[in-house]
């Protein structure tokens, strides 16, 4: 047992290989996204007026990487099962490369002497009330907050957390909360693919393995097809970079994301045609809202009297789109990505609760950030939220919540 368990333990401590495959891949990323052609993509207007431009290249940094990747693989040069043979120990390399990550954002964000949305610090630099939870007013004044206050009116005394300093720091010319994000999907793909050769190699490969891998292949790679409308999503718009999006981005998503790959690497699961079929329906269904809900909004944003399922939009207040998707609940885009995220699972069956930590996660993720972004928009679209909420009362789930 006690032999065993330091076995477990000793696979994830960090090794040179698992340092060497992390920082060859952020690398290669940060090169080919400065370097490849891309779409350049003007973000939303920031409270002092400013606009970011993303390249939206990661199609093509993807594409490439797979290329390359294929030739290393080709030439004996690498083997692609390395990345899920090393998997705990880039788990915990990842970790700590991202606590180091948010330590330092959060000392250069504290230094920060910008004045610029994007660079001004938003917080105290008091480093652990900026990694707790929310502080009261009261509490805020006691450390002496109000300095801060008075020279940054729109700071959200409220909100003084774990979120991060600047809203968004970048190196070398490199918009890090977009990079983290790309190198987060595109890990999960590269993860996956891994434990696919893996399984082949190990002869578990079977239907419920490959639907599982056809899926979320199909909606990683429509991310960076997409890629474009990430600039308008609340993690861009609207959040501070700090440990929460740097974690979230690269240990997170790829790590847990892949809970069902390993687990059907280990899991026999048989599954029949018409369960296929089933889980396949699923998936087209929730992919059909997702993408139809965020393309409508993103379309909407670019041209209000653009057509939304062939007829005029309707429009409350000039501002907000009410028909379509956005008709139907006001945060349709999040039922599409639970049903995705079901999808995703239903591969596994029903042996075992641990392959649905996805769905499970993302529905709490996404009911908190729904609250949040619901008070966000309140007190930035006043009556015309109110009136919005009346005309569309469901939040997610039509008729339901
Ligand atoms: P949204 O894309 O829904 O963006 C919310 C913003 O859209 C609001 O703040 C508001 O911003 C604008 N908006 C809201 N309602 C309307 C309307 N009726 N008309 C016009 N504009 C409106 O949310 P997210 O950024 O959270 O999510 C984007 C996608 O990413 C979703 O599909 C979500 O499921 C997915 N996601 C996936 C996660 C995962 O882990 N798999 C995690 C988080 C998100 P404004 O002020 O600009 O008007």
């Amino acid at each position: 047992m006690g032999a065993g368990l330091t076995f477990v333990g000793s696979a994830f401590v960090p090794s040179w290989s698992s340092v060497t495959i992390l920082l060859a891949y952020l690398g290669y990323l940060a090169i080919a996204g400065s370097v490849l052609p891309g779409k350049l993509v003007a973000g939303a207007v920031l409270s002092d007026g400013s606009r970011i431009i993303y390249r939206c290249n990661g199609l093509l940094s993807l594409s490439l990487l797979v290329v390359l990747l294929g030739l290393g693989v080709g030439l004996n040069f690498i083997s692609l099962s390395v990345i899920a043979d090393s998997g705990p120990a880039l788990l915990s390399t990842t970790l700590v490369f991202s606590i180091l990550v948010s330590l330092i954002l959060h000392v250069v964000g504290c230094k920060s002497r910008h004045k610029g949305s994007s660079l001004r610090p938003h917080v105290t630099g008091n480093f652990i009330h900026d990694w707790n939870k929310k502080l009261k007013t009261s509490l805020i004044r006691k450390y002496k907050f109000v300095l801060l206050r008075k020279r940054q009116p729109s700071f959200e005394m409220y909100r003084i957390t774990w979120f991060g300093i600047q809203l968004n720091p970048h190196v070398l010319g490199v918009d890090l909360k977009f990079f983290f994000v790309r190198a987060g999907m595109m890990g999960w793909l590269l993860l996956n693919l891994s434990i696919l050769l893996k399984s082949s190699q190990t002869r578990s490969l079977n239907l419920a393995m490959m639907l599982y891998q056809l899926f979320c292949a199909l909606y990683t790679i429509d991310y960076f097809v997409y890629e474009e409308y990430m600039t308008s999503t609340w993690d861009i718009i609207a959040e501070r970079l700090g440990f929460m999006l740097v974690f979230g981005d690269l240990v997170w998503i790829p790590f847990t994301f892949s809970i069902q790959g390993w687990w059907l690497s280990e899991n026999k699961v048989e599954m029949n045609k018409w369960e296929a079929l089933a889980n396949g329906l699923v998936f087209v269904v929730g992919y059909c809202i997702f993408r139809g809900a965020n393309k409508q909004k993103h379309d909407f944003k670019k041209n209000p009297t653009a057509p939304i399922w062939g007829a005029p939009p309707k429009v409350i207040g000039g501002k907000l789109l009410a028909s379509g998707y956005w008709g139907v609940s006001r945060h349709c885009n999040y039922l599409g990505d639970l049903l995705l995220a079901l999808s995703f699972s239903l591969p596994c069956g029903a042996i075992s609760i641990i392959p649905y930590f996805y769905p499970i996660y993302l529905f709490v993720l996404l009911v908190w950030r729904e609250r949040r972004d619901e008070a966000r928009c309140s007190q930035k679209y006043k009556e015309t939220w109110a009136e919005y909420c009346r005309l569309v009362p469901w939040r997610i789930f039509p008729y339901v919540y």
